[in-house]
């Protein structure tokens, strides 16, 4: 469809593909790397970085619903993906096996349903077994995933694949990290001694990649930094943003002293003030908690939001700065030397990086670069 209102994002081909290459370069050359693109590749488009995740180094690809793979699938990804979210109802184990999606088994009685959906297709399913090493969102303990190891090994119409896990502080709590990895591993040395080859164990999100190198096993499981956003808050070296945001003034004006600004009248100009207005709201994605917090850069300066967020637009202050109709504004990204990231919205919105791109809205069209 054409875009006729001048609000977009933009997504870097070259950025991505770098982050990637640079993501796999920090491990042996035998780790694999599971790329994740679940949430549309953090709102920042699945069905365009998939192909460039697998062509610069990445496996297999991880996302989180029947649905995303199949968006996948229909889009002509042909490598692996796994479903990293549990399977409900458990007639859908039947669903991703028709579109060739691995799915995550997450309890025995969903071992037991797949077992029972591979003997009906009269061919062998694979899956990854999650364990809940600390997490606690799915997954079976350490006890019960070395009770289903053994179970499945006894089963030809079962292939186990993968076994795995997440980490719930990587980003913040190395201690707990080395807790969980014990877990795991109890479960490693069971798989190991009931002879079953072939099982990729992995645990890595990015902020094991970049900080714990013991937690690699088989392979990683990457997703934020492939967007070069670091899960430590602000940037990452050697890592490029793929996505900035932009739009234009599409209105100017120059308010007196006073004069109240959005809904609420939460904003009044202490001086008189050039106020311009951008056609970017909630809506879009833009959070309503950055009202009187947020800022945007116009002319390579900062220009805070004045006044409430609004569904459709926001009020940026541009007094004292060169301001026209037209201009270009940078929500997220660079200009000049001046820059803005999903990290600084996710401040002014008490919020992190992850929900700022995820929350993106659709209306944003995403427009691919170099
Ligand atoms: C989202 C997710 C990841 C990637 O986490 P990042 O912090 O974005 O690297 C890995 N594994 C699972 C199971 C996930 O849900």
């Amino acid at each position: 469809m054409t875009n006729y209102r001048p609000t977009w994002a933009e997504i870097s081909r070259g950025a991505f593909a770098a982050n990637v290459r640079r993501a796999k370069s920090m491990t042996g050359r035998h780790v694999e790397m599971m790329a994740v693109l679940k949430a549309d590749g953090y709102g920042h488009g699945a069905e365009a970085l998939a192909p460039l995740a697998i062509k610069n180094g990445a496996a297999s690809i991880g996302v989180s619903s029947i649905e995303e793979g199949v968006a996948l699938r229909n889009a002509g990804v042909r490598a692996p993906i796994l479903i990293l979210g549990g399977l409900f109802p458990l007639k859908n184990f039947s669903v991703a096996q028709e579109f060739h999606l691995i799915p995550t088994v997450a309890s025995f009685f969903a071992a037991r349903a797949l077992a029972r959906a591979a003997a009906e297709a009269k061919r062998p399913f694979g899956f990854h077994l999650k364990v809940d090493t600390g997490m606690g969102r799915i997954g079976v303990s350490p006890d019960e995933a070395n009770r289903i190891l053994s179970w499945a090994a006894r089963r030809p119409q079962l292939e186990v694949e993968g076994v795995y896990t997440h980490f719930a502080t990587a980003d913040v709590d190395g201690r707990f990290v080395r807790r969980q990895l014990k877990q795991f591993s109890r479960v490693k040395i069971h798989a190991v001694s009931l002879g079953l080859k072939g099982i990729a164990f992995h645990a890595a999100n990015s902020a094991a990649l970049l900080r714990y190198p013991d937690t690699y096993h088989e392979a990683i499981r990457p997703g934020l930094i492939l967007y070069g956003l670091s899960p430590f808050g602000g940037s990452e070296s050697g890592f490029r943003p793929v996505l900035s945001w932009h739009t234009r003034i599409v209105f100017l004006k120059t308010v007196a002293a006073g004069t109240a600004i959005s809904y609420g009248r939460t904003f009044r100009a202490a001086r008189r003030s050039r106020i311009a207005t951008l056609p970017v709201g909630y809506a879009d994605g833009l959070p309503r908690r950055a009202s009187n917090k947020g800022a945007v850069l116009v002319g390579g300066r900062r220009c805070p939001i004045v006044g409430r967020v609004t569904m459709d637009h926001i009020m940026v202050d541009v007094t004292g700065r060169s301001a026209a109709v037209g201009d270009a504004v940078t929500i997220i990204g660079e200009q000049g030397p001046a820059s803005l990231s999903a990290w600084d919205w996710a401040a002014w919105a008490g919020t992190s990086a992850y929900e700022i791109c995820c929350q993106i809205s659709k209306r944003v069209p995403r427009v691919l670069v170099a």
